[in-house]
């Protein structure tokens, strides 16, 4: 019988890490659950489970993190990069270090961790699979999200570079884009600009964001995600990208099917539904 593999996921303490980490482990996968404040952690226990502490942002925390992983596990067959979060409002209101946290967080983190990974697994002579998050919004933009996407497009980009780069190695890379899921990502855990630091974008950015919210109302939930993720993770296909909701898979096939400038109308005619412009 094959021995059970070993799943590494960031930003385990909520949201889709969190349903993704009681997936695998209900499928009988050994998981390390990486999360920011372990202490505050709801998953339980398991002989199968270690909660370490890792700030994507911090490489000293990757390297404590993997190394307990390793120490109890032996082996990381999986990497889930999943910790993420969401920077929107108009792009004028940013300041500089919460464009700065975004991309750290978003992009820079979520390298350092593959960068870790690639490394040990290269010169351990051992084969592993990289399952990075993204979402619709990396392939699809919507106003008011430019910082976010830009992230989801950077990530999008480099790991399908990176796909034709570590094969040879045994290193396979997915993508998994989620449509809008029920989390904490709209609400807790979002940052958003400063709105006051241009008020011409006042009125019709709250036309924008309710109709954004009634939008989102019908998200699916991050256990769908958890099972596209598994899917991603245990498949021995080459595919890269996993779509994940009902609203991605409709969202990317009209995206593919219809003129770019038609798909940019449809967007502005529902986003801006009401407002006058
Ligand atoms: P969430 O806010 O519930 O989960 C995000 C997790 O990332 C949190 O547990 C948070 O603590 C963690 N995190 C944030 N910064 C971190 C850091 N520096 N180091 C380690 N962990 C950090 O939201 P979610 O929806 O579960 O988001 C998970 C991923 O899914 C994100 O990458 C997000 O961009 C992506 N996504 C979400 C949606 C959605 O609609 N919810 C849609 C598409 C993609």
């Amino acid at each position: 019988m094959q021995s059970a593999k070993t799943v590494f996921i960031t930003g385990s303490s909520t949201g889709i890490g969190r349903e993704t980490a009681l997936y695998f482990l209900k499928q009988g996968w050994k998981v390390a659950a990486t999360m920011r404040t372990p202490e505050k952690n709801d998953l339980g226990k398991d002989s199968r489970l270690i909660v370490p502490k890792l700030d994507v942002t911090n490489e000293d925390t990757i390297k404590s993190a993997w190394e307990q992983a390793i120490e109890k596990f032996g082996v990381i067959d999986v990497v889930v990069n999943n910790a993420g979060y969401g920077l929107t409002g108009p792009f004028e209101g940013a300041s500089s270090e919460q464009i700065k946290r975004q991309f750290d967080t978003n992009v820079f983190g979520l390298m350092s961790l593959c960068r870790h990974a690639i490394s040990f697994w290269r010169s351990n002579k051992q084969k592993g699979t990289l399952v990075n998050i993204t979402s619709v919004g990396g392939r699809v933009t919507f106003p008011y999200y430019s910082l976010y996407h830009s992230t989801k497009w950077a990530v999008e980009g480099f790991t399908e570079s990176l796909s034709y780069e570590v094969a040879p190695l045994g290193i396979r890379v997915k993508l998994v884009e989620p449509g809008a899921i029920r989390t904490d990502f709209n609400d807790r855990s979002a940052d958003r600009t400063d709105e006051k630091a241009a008020i011409e974008y006042q009125s019709i950015l709250k036309i924008a964001r309710d109709n954004i919210s009634k939008a989102v109302k019908n998200s699916s939930e991050p256990i769908e995600v958890a099972k596209v993720i598994f899917d991603a993770a245990s498949s021995d296909s080459s595919q890269l990208r996993y779509r994940a909701g009902t609203d991605a898979k409709l969202l990317l096939t009209l995206r593919r099917l219809i003129p770019e400038n038609l798909f940019f109308s449809i967007v502005r005619s529902q986003i801006f539904k009401g407002a006058k412009i």
